[in-house]
């Protein structure tokens, strides 16, 4: 399997500053470099970096950012950048030079979908940076500026006249700008599977599935706090495969966090990298069932500097089919709760007999 491999130093370069707030002490930002360059600098230890595609960035133009993005909230963050940061929206800072660096995370995922569509290779990890599911239209959020993934799919169904994506998205915040971009669109199916009530608060519920034409083509699976291994694997096999098998799309697009780690200080999931290994696996059966394996991941979120490397190591890993001699020393997989539960089985049956109503098989139609 060719798989590329995308990164930039500049990503890391994108600052948040120090968290400082009234009564809480200035540290690290969550959403600081470390826990992606540490991925990185892995991947390299490993020895897996050498044996996957390079593939550089390029920034989006503006020309690409309006495709989502208003005229007004490009300008502003740009100006902002330009002098000395500012907040493209709550808890989204970002300090001198940030504009740059969001377009070449924006144009990372770009890059990568093309290499992926043109063939350059099988399938593509984008280790982008500031993070993108969260910013929508006229506001960033949740450390997000520029929608990556919405973009790239716009990318490709605008230039490379792709009919059919979907986005399933596995951090453990709901994907509300993805969401937001294609809700009324019936050529994109959005899925996100992320903690029930956690980030942005009222937002991605089940009960949001689209509107206009759109409806049924946005699925939200809530999963209760406490989902290990058992509940996502049951929720790609009932929910999301079936869906995708359905809508047939033609390229499948991960925003994909690590903040369903057992380690994250952000989420209350128990995924381990052992989770994201076999999890990445089903999504690369899936998408060689649908669209000859054509599937990009896109970094999101993920906060805990000692473990998304791992999880990161063995996504890579499976996407590639390649394996490293790297042994994951933070994770349990013994740890209890990793079974499907009895109440989260109930959540998943329902919405996974939701969907398989609104679809006609293989149709890809709502009824
Ligand atoms: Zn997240």
């Amino acid at each position: 399997m060719a798989t590329g491999f995308l990164w930039h130093e500049k990503y890391m370069w994108h600052d948040t500053g120090s968290g400082a707030a009234e009564n809480i002490e200035p540290d690290e930002h969550f959403e600081n470099p470390e826990t992606k360059r540490r991925m990185k600098n892995l991947l390299d230890v490993s020895g897996l970096t050498d044996k996957l595609i390079r593939l550089d960035p390029r920034m989006a133009t503006e020309d690409e950012l309006r495709r989502f993005h208003t005229e007004d909230y490009i300008n502003k963050i740009k100006k902002l950048s330009d002098v000395n940061g500012g907040l493209a929206g709550p808890n989204t800072p970002f300090g001198k030079g940030s504009y740059e660096i969001a377009k070449l995370a924006a144009g990372g995922t770009i890059v990568a979908t093309e290499s992926v569509l043109s063939g350059k290779v099988d399938n593509a990890y984008a280790l982008v940076r500031p993070p993108g599911h969260h910013a929508e239209r006229d506001i960033g959020r949740g450390f997000c500026i520029f929608a990556n993934v919405a973009l790239a799919a716009m990318h490709a169904r605008d230039i490379w006249k792709i009919e059919r994506i979907a986005t399933i998205d596995w951090d453990v915040h709901h994907g509300n700008g993805t969401q937001q971009a294609f809700y009324n669109d019936t050529n994109v199916l959005t899925i996100s599977i992320h903690q029930d009530g956690l980030f942005p608060a009222d937002s991605g519920k089940f009960e949001e599935r689209g509107i206009g034409e759109g409806e049924n083509f946005n699925i939200n699976i809530p999963l209760p706090a406490g989902s290990g291994h058992g509940a996502y694997a049951a929720t790609i096999e009932r929910i999301v495969a079936p869906a995708v098998q359905s809508f047939h799309p033609q390229l499948i697009l991960v925003p994909c966090g690590f903040d369903a780690s057992v380690c994250d200080p952000l989420g209350r999931m128990l995924l381990t990298s052992e989770s994201y290994r076999q999890l990445t696996e089903m999504l690369l059966g899936l998408a060689g069932n649908v669209c000859d394996g054509k599937i990009v991941f896109s970094h999101e979120g993920g906060y805990s500097k000692r473990y998304v490397p791992f999880c990161g190591l063995a996504t890579i890993e499976a996407l590639s089919g390649l394996r490293t001699e790297i042994t994951d020393l933070g994770g349990r997989d013994d740890l209890p709760g990793q079974d499907l539960a009895p109440h989260q089985e109930i959540l998943i049956d329902e919405i996974a007999s939701h969907v398989k109503r609104a679809f006609l098989p293989k149709s890809g139609q709502p009824i």
